[in-house]
């Protein structure tokens, strides 16, 4: 998608919900569905700096949480202290690998109504179920394979 589409969305969404459109949230947007899909709020900031060379980072975080709220990315379950957003925004499931912390999405057809039932019998108000499979990724399960050779 081009900038102008891109630019024409995010306005439409902070429109809808009273939300002024500036500079900075336009440029955010943009570097976020650019690629890559998965990153912190450090890298965000990495990213932006070239164009936004005085933005920082407790403004990344706070254009990143209005984005969730919007509905426009999502944050990813269970990834740690770092924080990984995600510029798909409709619900999946993530593969995290705890060696280089590679994040990836995995589209598996998992019942996750079963699992907000359970949570339901127990008291609990399930506001998402997301699964996050944590292993070793196909590159460094193949290095950890290597160096025990
Ligand atoms: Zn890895
Ligand atoms: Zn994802």
């Amino acid at each position: 998608m081009d900038a102008i589409t891109l630019d024409a969305e995010l306005t439409a969404v902070l429109h809808d919900r009273g939300q002024r459109v500036t500079p900075q949230r336009l440029i955010l947007h943009r570097l976020l569905r650019a690629g890559p899909q998965h990153l912190t709020a450090e890298e965000l900031l990495a990213h932006s700096r070239p164009q936004l060379p005085n933005v920082s980072l407790p403004t990344v975080y706070a254009t990143l949480d209005l984005f969730e709220e919007l509905g426009v990315i999502r944050r990813v379950a269970g990834t740690g202290p770092a924080q990984v957003y995600d510029s798909r925004a409709e619900r999946h499931h993530h593969l995290r690998c705890v060696r280089c912390g590679a994040v990836s999405d995995l589209d598996a057809d998992i019942d996750v109504r079963a699992a907000a039932r359970a949570a339901e019998g127990r008291g609990f108000a399930p506001e998402r179920v997301e699964v996050t499979v944590t292993g070793l990724c196909r590159a460094c399960a193949a290095a950890g394979a290597a160096s025990a050779v």
